[in-house]
């Protein structure tokens, strides 16, 4: 597990590096949010900020299908209230946010509207 970890963690930000840095956040995250509840409460209750709706974290490693852009700018989620647990506790930690910063577009311009101290 901790080849393959730092295989994917590899990755520098664009291409193939980027995809796979972006799928262990992806497996990350669902390990967290299923097997380490404690973990994630205690990040979450160190997190600053609210969504701004931004839709980037939907846009990690593939766009969901779920998502819907307006016409202001802002998305939202077709099925914000069942939305799985990943998306639910998405940003866990200062690695979720560095992950978001990977994905480009126009819809990434500026800083997640969550953050963390410097601990992360
Ligand atoms: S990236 Fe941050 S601000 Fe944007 S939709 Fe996701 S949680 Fe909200």
């Amino acid at each position: 597990m901790g080849h393959l970890r730092n295989m994917l963690l590899a990755g520098t930000g664009s291409g193939l590096g980027a995809k796979l840095r972006l799928a262990w956040g992806k497996i990350r995250r669902f390990y967290l949010g299923h097997f380490r509840p404690g973990y994630v409460e205690s990040k979450i209750n160190l997190r600053r900020g609210e969504c701004l709706r931004c839709g980037a974290c939907c846009r990690l490693l593939y766009i969901c299908p779920e998502l819907e852009e307006l016409a202001d700018g802002s998305t939202r989620c077709r099925i914000h209230e069942e939305r799985p647990k990943n998306c639910r506790i998405f940003p866990v930690d200062q690695r979720d946010l560095n992950d978001r910063g990977l994905v480009g577009g126009d819809m990434n311009e500026g800083p997640c509207g969550f953050s963390f101290g410097e601990s992360g």
